[in-house]
């Protein structure tokens, strides 16, 4: 059987404003790791449409989409494409899972939450030509899944080809996440077994890693045991953690023991209120400061993620949140505008109380207002988002947070790092269009090569008393 499956592009991806390498980080891991259930004898082509040019004039038996929110209109329009020339084309994943009667429209069959249960039955019913027309996840279970078929992945195209992903969710509960709608009605978190885990990392070349895991340090023992097995495989990584995790116990040593050189922190914002608007209850009360400063001393960067728009957010917000990521030196800093996607806890709440302002899903991109804001006008917020960016990687901002640290090899990955991702777009751009991006591989690794570090921020009291 012929079986065509395809990720189409984000509609934030052909911004020449944000340019492409973002989006050519990471290979499509959710379907390569459907692909695992099809049979050997299937012939699977696998097209990512934010790296290579989609093939839609072909006759595939079967077309499998996944849909995020701002690709779902993209989506859709390919759904019904391959359904009007009579072929079977089911879509999947977090945008679907949430509007399920909106994707239901543009597809034979659809499949709500996780696909690893619901794909192997989906497709031993197409197979006996008896499919349904929605497949529920129900089986919440990730420790004997084939191993993904990463042969079907263009390796050459992404700069991180080695991206993995160890466990499902999370354990925590933020209103403006996504995470408890595709979880429904089960589990929200669940990890592979640890020799399954180490067995996928043994398979993959070269010593770069990164996990898309939500929150890779969300088990504690999960995690322990993880970072024991990866202590002498010679890797470096990069992975997501909250600062509750990051806190306790010695779970961060170990991992950057095990060779974890970057974390991404959802810090979201310095203000206590926020936090409680959100439900974000693992940063409730946590000093950042001391997480941030606990990371350096380990040679760990901090990617932090911050939200803007929140009800307790004024006019003051940016230039905050700017400046304290430079005077704790964080590498990178990705900022949010508040955004209530269909089927969270903030886009019932804000329907409820009439925030909403319109369901462009195109916009939903976390770079528009799409909702009635409290303490800023969208003007201001759009601005002061815009502005955030602009101000954190400046060339004298990134010198100011580079310069934090005490120790020279950390001042220059710092600089590196922060002003290569950021910095040298043209750069960037051709080796994409030459399909040489794996080949910056090995200077990435270079940047992440172990370095322990003591930072000038770490006698200076917080700023934000608020959340210490
Ligand atoms: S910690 Fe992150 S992944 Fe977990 S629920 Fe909150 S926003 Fe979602």
């Amino acid at each position: 059987m012929k079986i065509k499956m395809i990720l189409p592009s984000l509609m934030e991806a052909k911004s020449p404003y944000w340019g492409p390498i973002k989006y050519s980080l990471f290979p499509p891991l959710g379907l390569a790791t459907l692909a695992a259930y099809c049979s050997t004898d299937d012939d699977i082509d696998l097209q990512d449409e934010h790296v290579e040019q989609l093939v839609t004039n072909d006759k595939p038996d079967l077309v499998i989409i996944q849909v995020y929110i701002t690709n779902a209109t993209r989506s859709y329009a390919l759904a019904d494409q391959y359904r009007s020339r009579g072929i079977y084309t089911c879509l999947g994943g977090l945008h679907v899972s949430s509007l399920p009667e909106e994707a239901m429209v543009h597809a034979d069959s659809i499949f709500i939450g996780p696909g690893e249960d619901t794909f192997p039955q989906f497709l031993d019913d197409f197979r006996k030509k008896n499919p349904k027309k929605i497949y529920v996840n129900a089986k919440r279970n990730i420790e004997n899944i084939p191993p993904i078929r990463r042969d079907l992945i263009k390796r050459n195209l992404y700069l991180v080809p080695n991206s993995i992903v160890v466990s499902r969710g999370c354990p925590h509960h933020c209103d403006f996440c996504y995470k408890d709608a595709f979880f429904e009605g089960g589990k929200s978190f669940y990890t592979q077994q640890v020799d399954a885990a180490l067995m996928e990392i043994d398979r993959l070349p070269g010593r770069h890693l990164y996990f898309l895991d939500d929150h890779l340090l969300g088990n504690q023992k999960f995690a322990v045991s993880l970072f024991e097995g990866m202590k002498g495989m010679n890797r470096v990584f990069q992975g997501a953690s909250t600062i509750d995790a990051i806190l306790r116990g010695d779970l961060i040593e170990k991992a950057a023991e095990a060779g974890l050189r970057s974390v991404f922190v959802g810090f979201e914002t310095l203000s206590t209120s926020n936090l409680e608007q959100s439900n974000k209850k693992q940063n409730l009360g946590k000093n950042y400061e001391e997480a941030i400063n606990r990371l350096h001393s380990l040679g760990i960067m901090i990617n932090g993620s911050f939200v803007f728009g929140l009800d307790d957010d004024y006019n003051d917000v940016f230039k905050r949140t700017v400046n304290w990521g430079i005077e704790n030196a964080l590498t990178t800093s990705t900022y949010h505008i508040l955004t209530p996607y269909p089927g969270t806890r903030l886009y019932k709440q804000m329907k409820t109380d009439n925030r909403i302002i319109h369901n462009n899903w195109d916009l939903y991109d976390t770079r528009h207002v799409v909702y009635q804001t409290k303490s800023l006008s969208p003007e201001e917020l759009k601005d002061g988002y815009d502005w955030a960016y602009k101000s954190f990687y400046s060339w004298s901002n990134i010198c100011k947070a580079s310069l934090q640290h005490d120790n020279l090899k950390q001042i220059i990955k710092h600089f590196a790092y922060a002003g290569g991702w950021k910095k040298f777009e043209p750069l960037w751009n051709f080796m994409i269009k030459t399909n040489g991006l794996n080949q910056m591989l090995p200077l990435l690794e270079t940047i992440l090569s172990k370095v322990r570090n003591k930072t000038k921020v770490d006698s200076r009291p917080s700023p934000f008393p608020a959340i210490a």
